[in-house]
């Protein structure tokens, strides 16, 4: 079953000799429960690609749908909530709020849309991502590794059906990485979830169960990487 899909996705930057097809006549189909990598070199438009994933940036045109939803169709508000209740976004830099202990950085979005803290399942989360003790702890007393183990239990707290992360490890060092991700994979497995990762990460790409690479924008090849 299809839960991420994209229709002649394109994104332009510019206009003459300085266009940037960043997102070149994309087409992709993601279903429920996968997880992809996304490889590509440096400036191949992953970025881009993930942002219109998540409906983060309106494409110059075509469409993503999910749970065949065209996304964009939704005027911005409507957008930004329908984001904040399905998509889980990690990033590199973990972007916690560094006056805010682990708790209160977790389930601060869930109170910004002024939903119930389900604490069980925090708690849950915090358990399998081995952060049961650090509750408490301030993000510039962790490790990175830490910070961006509470980044995903952030991600995975509101329940999203879809978790899009852009280079999750760019700041580990290998061994953190694979952990990192080991974790990750399992917890989306857990709770049923699709994940989408950006990595130029050769081992943490052969984790996933299929991976999709970007050359200037356009799809060069869907598969498994050893294919
Ligand atoms: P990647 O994540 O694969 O490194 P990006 O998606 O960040 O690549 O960028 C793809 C291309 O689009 C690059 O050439 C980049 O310079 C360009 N680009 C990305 N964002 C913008 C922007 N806001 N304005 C202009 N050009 C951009
Ligand atoms: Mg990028």
């Amino acid at each position: 079953m299809k839960v991420l899909e994209t229709k002649n996705l394109k994104k332009y930057y510019g206009e003459n000799e300085n266009l940037v097809k960043a997102i070149d006549n994309n087409s992709i189909s993601i279903n429920k429960g996968e997880f992809v990598c996304i490889v590509g070199k440096s400036g191949s438009g992953k970025s881009t690609l993930l942002h219109m994933l998540g409906g983060l940036d309106r494409p110059t045109s075509g469409n993503v749908y999910i749970d065949n939803k065209d996304i964009f169709s939704l005027k911005d508000d409507e957008l930004a909530i329908f984001r904040r209740r399905k998509i889980g976004f990690i990033f590199q830099y973990y972007n916690l709020i560094p006056s805010l202990n682990v708790w209160e950085n977790i389930v601060l979005p869930i109170g910004l849309d002024s939903k119930k803290v389900d604490v069980d399942f925090i708690e849950d989360i915090l358990k399998n991502l081995g952060l049961e003790t650090k509750k408490d702890s301030l993000p510039n007393t962790l490790s990175g590794g830490q910070q961006q183990r509470v980044a995903i239990a952030r991600a995975l707290a509101f329940k999203p059906s879809i978790i899009l992360a852009d280079e999750p490890t760019g700041n580990l060092d290998s061994k953190t990485s694979d952990e990192v991700i080991t974790l990750l994979k399992n917890m989306v497995k857990r709770y049923s979830q699709t994940l989408v990762m950006i990595t130029h990460d050769e081992t943490i790409a052969q984790m996933g169960e299929r991976v999709i690479i970007i050359e200037d924008g356009k799809v060069l090849k869907e598969g498994a990487l050893n294919e």
